[in-house]
């Protein structure tokens, strides 16, 4: 498990290891806002308390990334993990199964990569479907795809704790969050 590094304006920025965000405190570049003793970092020369949670002490600008691509890590994560024909959890799935990226338009129709475009699919639906659109096969979609919240998609996907989650609900608010689990 990582650290989670606040900008000096509380902003979550990203994850990164604890060797990192040790480095960062003893330079006196960051805070650390919580740690973990009983999980004790150990250096060469020395113990530190690890730290779970720092902020830096300047505010660094990050610029703002372009429209982010539909990577399957995020479309799955936008789907809740289900198929969004038949419901079906990855859990759910059968050992041969496995979650596919669905093109409602195919690909070799005209249909495009965009984020209303793609849904989460089982591979039974998807194969089922094949290169045609839902209601030349009376297939229905679940929900009407949209493009996600880039910050609840961005923090979805990513392992935190649930301390280092109270801090990002702490600055986006409550419903922003909804998909992160804990
Ligand atoms: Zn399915």
């Amino acid at each position: 498990m990582g650290c989670l590094a606040l900008n000096a304006s509380f902003e979550p920025l990203t994850i990164i290891p604890v060797r990192r965000a040790l480095r960062l405190v003893i330079d006196r570049k960051a805070e650390a806002l919580e740690v973990d003793e009983d999980r004790p970092f150990r250096s060469e020369s020395a113990e530190f308390p690890t730290p779970v949670v720092i902020r830096l002490v300047r505010y660094v600008h990050v610029p703002r990334r372009l429209r982010r691509q539909v990577t399957n890590t995020f479309l799955f994560a936008r789907d809740r993990y289900s198929c969004q024909y038949c419901g079906k959890h990855r859990r759910e799935l059968g050992h041969r199964e496995s979650l596919t990226r669905d093109h409602i338009v195919p690909l070799s129709r005209g249909g495009d990569n965009r984020w209303t475009n793609v849904v989460t699919a089982c591979s039974r639906c998807n194969l089922r479907k094949g290169s045609r659109i839902p209601s030349e096969c009376g297939m229905r979609l679940l929900s009407e795809p949209a493009e996600p919240n880039e910050v609840e998609l961005v923090w979805a996907v990513r392992r935190v704790t649930p301390i280092q989650v109270r801090y990002i609900r702490m600055f986006y608010g409550e419903e922003v969050l909804r998909l992160i689990s804990h």
